[in-house]
């Protein structure tokens, strides 16, 4: 049994004062959490955690399984120890373990303190990091919340570590005292504790605090935060308005240390932001990331699907609108940078590239983008131990949903001679389902559903058949945009990166161990139909010994589309095989601008081009 301090007993008996069961969960006394750092350099936290005014009976305390915004399961249980439940007169209760997420406690008597030690050493999004210059807190991964007090302030003590001096950025209220008016918030609002260098900057009565965490100087930071509010500017200027950021500020956590592991996770007034990535070396990436995150404070944090609403601490929401909700910011984000002039054309027409090849990549044939915004709970930092086929028959909602973007923008555009784009679209969904906001703090009172965004879509275009045949096609289909017709528009060409050159698929060979074949191959390849698959020995093709990728690109060389080449290989059973394939044209492609593909620019092209990527 163990003693709680005496400033802990004042606390209880504070908390114990006005205690009326028929009040509401919102006026009842705030679960209080006080949290130390006794051995920093071993990477856990001493949490302490005070709940009073509780309905008689047991009650349930949990560790959350998801965390907002994550879209798949991390059980944060695993890194909790040394729990202890102490009544008001510090006699300490009994505990079981009712599942792996959780603890029962009875006989408390109306009040209890919870203490335990709580382990994390990953600088990312999702997760907990203690060490010697910070604490590094996403909510879900460190604290314990009680079944049924989730409409409960909250506030938090952090206890400075012996020697420090540490500063404290998050989206959490500040008035002297850190609070959230609710678990949702509290669970949304990540907590930077340390040695943080802080910028802060306004555009219009909108106020943005910069904090970063890293290991480059102070004129950096200025430097890098000087394109952060051209950035913070185009994506404004997309919705005409900023969201009313409760806290009455928007905060960046950056954290880039070189034991950071990369990362973006939005929250409603916040982001976190992390990586290897210094400002000297590699800015770029810095931008990127919080031209995707920003993006995300309208979209998916106000204009939010049902499916997210409310987060669920129990299990994993699914989704089928990611291919939005990210995808459509995985659009943005690079187009911000753009228009806010912080890349070139050549830049951008790189990125476009990226996204068709992978709209076009196999797995387009087998999930819709409906479906593979539901594979998220999976793909989504979950870990497998078995074999999936997902190399072959999923594509990331990220992506595949920044393609669907891309379509979608052009595709208003050019039917309406540039009068509609998609920043009409997104504005449309802000005013109607982002801006009315919640009537509880943390809360999306009208959250939208697939249907909803469709019909918006109607609405912007002015006609509902095209809306149901977009989304038939390209969100609930398995169709693919015509983007060179598009993108001509634009004065981009789509062309084939190697022209004329035989393929028999992107084969991948593993040398350990003779030469197999490395990955999965889709029903898409040449190569796919001789019944070739991942871990078969490949001996010869076209009647030459092949010892490596090098022979079989010299044997590609010596052919062209259409001809058939003969292949020898043995499987994984020991079984030997010949077969012929066919080969193909090498189906991949490059978006250049028209003018560095030998072309000349039109003065339409040019319109066309600057309004869509030009500075708002
Ligand atoms: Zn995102």
């Amino acid at each position: 049994m163990r003693q709680l301090s005496r400033a802990l007993i004042v606390v209880l008996l504070i908390g114990a004062i006005g205690f009326d069961r028929a009040t509401a969960q919102r006026s009842a006394p705030p679960v209080f959490y006080r949290l130390s750092f006794p051995e920093l350099e071993h990477h856990w936290m001493q949490v302490e955690v005070t709940f009073s005014d509780l309905a008689p009976g047991p009650f349930e305390l949990r560790m959350s399984r998801s965390s907002p915004g994550r879209y798949s399961l991390h059980d944060f249980a695993k890194n909790v120890y040394d729990v202890h439940v102490f009544a008001a007169d510090r006699t300490e209760l009994e505990t079981t373990r009712p599942d792996p997420y959780g603890w029962s406690v009875s006989g408390h008597r109306g009040n209890a303190t919870v203490t335990y030690k709580v382990f994390g050493d990953r600088v990312d999004g999702t997760y907990l990091a203690i060490d010697t210059t910070h604490a590094h807190i996403n909510m879900p991964a460190a604290f314990m919340w009680a079944r049924g007090l989730e409409d409960r302030p909250i506030t938090i003590l952090l206890e400075q570590p012996a020697g420090m001096q540490w500063k404290v950025a998050t989206q959490l209220h500040n008035s002297g005292t850190l609070s959230a008016p609710n678990l949702q918030y509290f669970m949304d609002s990540p907590i930077e504790f340390g040695a943080i260098s802080l910028r802060e900057f306004e555009v219009g009565s909108n106020k943005f605090r910069f904090a970063m965490h890293h290991t480059g100087t102070e004129v950096e930071l200025d430097r890098l935060v000087k394109d952060v509010e051209k950035i913070v500017k185009q994506e404004g200027a997309i919705f005409d308005e900023y969201p009313e950021y409760e806290p009455g500020y928007y905060t960046f956590l950056a954290d880039y240390l070189p034991y950071a592991s990369g990362d973006g996770m939005e929250h409603r007034n916040s982001t976190v932001m992390t990586g290897t990535a210094t400002i000297a070396g590699d800015r770029m990436s810095i931008l990127d990331t919080v031209a995707h995150e920003f993006f995300h404070c309208w979209n998916v944090e106000r204009i939010r699907p049902k499916s997210l609403e409310p987060f669920d601490f129990d299990r994993a929401n699914v989704s089928g609108e990611l291919w939005l909700a990210e995808g459509f910011t995985q659009y943005y984000g690079p187009l911000a940078l753009q228009r806010a002039g912080l890349v070139d054309l050549a830049s951008t027409a790189a990125t476009l590239t990226g996204l068709v090849e992978a709209v076009s990549a196999p797995g387009h044939l087998v999930r819709s983008a409906e479906e593979m915004s539901q594979m998220a709970a999976f793909i989504d930092g979950g870990r497998t131990m078995d074999t999936t086929n997902w190399s072959i028959t999923n594509i990331s909602y990220y992506p595949y949903g920044g393609a669907i973007a891309l379509a979608l923008d052009l595709t208003l555009r050019d039917r309406s001679d540039g009068r509609l784009s998609l920043d009409d679209f997104m504005r449309a969904m802000w005013r109607t389902y982002g801006k009315p906001g919640g009537s509880r703090e943390g809360y999306v009172d009208r959250p939208y559903t697939i249907g909803d965004a469709e019909t918006t879509l109607a609405s912007v275009s002015g006609d509902r058949a095209f809306a149901r045949d977009f989304f038939r096609r390209f969100i609930q289909g398995h169709d693919v945009a015509d983007y060179a017709h598009l993108l001509a528009r634009a004065g981009f060409v789509v062309r084939k990166r190697t022209p004329g050159s035989a393929w028999l698929g992107d084969l991948r060979i593993d040398a350990h161990n003779g030469i197999r074949v490395g990955a999965l191959i889709p029903p898409t390849w040449p190569v796919y139909r001789s019944g070739l698959e991942q871990d078969d020995l490949l001996q010869r093709l076209d009647g030459r010994p092949i010892n490596g990728e090098g022979d079989i690109s010299t044997v590609l060389h010596q052919h062209k589309p259409g001809d058939s080449v003969s292949i020898v290989f043995t499987d994984r059973t020991g079984k030997p095989a010949t077969a012929t394939v066919t080969l193909a044209e090498n189906p991949h492609v490059d978006i250049v601008p028209s003018e560095s593909a030998g072309g000349t620019l039109t003065d339409a092209q040019r319109a066309f081009r600057g309004q869509w990527l030009g500075a708002k």
